[in-house]
């Protein structure tokens, strides 16, 4: 059975991750360890975090991501706020270590409406390589790719790329390909020329093997619209043919698939009953 799951709330402790991902039928899940909006972090008690780790491996959910605040901007020419998003990211690094994770899932941020996009990839590189020296450990970093916007880096495959290319000493260095952000961006993920013309340029910028999960999102808005709002599965413009053919494409047939959709719980068993229908697992539990 394929690896899929959502991003699950760790609203009101560390403990309710689990059973919130078994009652979505989650093999696999994504979470943040702090709050996304909040620079502040509270102490991640490590037997806590070995009891997660340890839970979640009992109830074969893996792998298990951890996404970074949305605050983090590693490409900023502001040197205040690139630091501050170095050691933040450095300390979930290390927090993903004591929880198990697979890797942290990141955006890269912007260089602001005046900023020079040029001027963003050594920043990036940078800001890497000092991650990983503070972290001190071999977490994986995921990139993840932006709907675009206002000076932000992650919209485009080759700055992505050659900072990558530039921050050798920060490997493993991963990437995270979010639907909704690539339709969003520009991305011709919707008909089956323009998948397969984007693999193909992820696979000459980063190489494929890079790529280490699918955020599986539709989108409100449509194609280059550069405005970020995730939706529920064959109801967006991104639309279900194309979500289908992404999730069942024999390149990326390996990925787990996390979905960031909106709403309650109903909705997102719904959205888990329509992916297992895609992938030809309808009705299965998992093996
Ligand atoms: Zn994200
Ligand atoms: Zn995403």
């Amino acid at each position: 059975m394929r690896r899929a799951g959502f991003h699950i709330s760790i609203a009101g402790g560390l403990s309710k991750v689990l059973p919130r991902a078994q009652r979505r039928n989650c093999t696999a899940l994504q979470m943040f360890t702090s709050s996304p909006a909040q620079w502040a972090v509270k102490p991640l008690d490590a037997a806590q975090g070995a009891a997660l780790a340890q839970s979640l491996a009992a109830a074969d959910l893996h792998p298990h991501f951890v996404h970074a605040v949305y605050l983090l901007n590693l490409v900023s020419p502001d040197r205040v706020l690139r630091g501050k998003s170095v050691r933040h990211l450095a300390q979930e690094l290390r927090r993903a270590e004591t929880i198990g994770a697979a890797g942290v899932i990141f955006h890269l941020g912007s260089v602001g409406p005046q900023g020079k996009l040029a001027a963003g990839v050594p920043r990036l590189a940078r800001s890497l390589q000092e991650t990983r020296e503070r972290a001190e450990n071999v977490v994986p970093l995921i990139l993840e790719n932006s709907a675009g916007g206002g000076g932000s880096l992650g919209n485009q495959l080759e700055p992505i790329a050659e900072a990558v290319a530039g921050a050798a000493s920060a490997e493993p260095l991963n990437f995270c390909l979010d639907t909704a952000h690539a339709f969003a961006a520009g991305w011709p993920l919707h008909t089956e020329q323009g998948l397969e013309g984007t693999l193909e340029r992820l696979e000459t910028a980063l190489g494929l093997e890079r790529l280490a999960l699918l955020h599986l999102n539709d989108s409100l808005f449509g194609l280059g619209s550069h405005r970020d709002r995730h939706w529920h599965l064959g109801r967006g413009k991104l639309g279900g043919k194309a979500l289908r053919r992404i999730v069942n494409h024999p390149r990326l047939a390996h990925l787990p698939l996390i979905m960031e959709t909106p709403g309650t719980e109903a909705d997102d068993r719904r959205n888990m009953r329509l992916l297992r229908k895609w992938l030809g697992e309808g009705g299965a539990k998992p093996a």
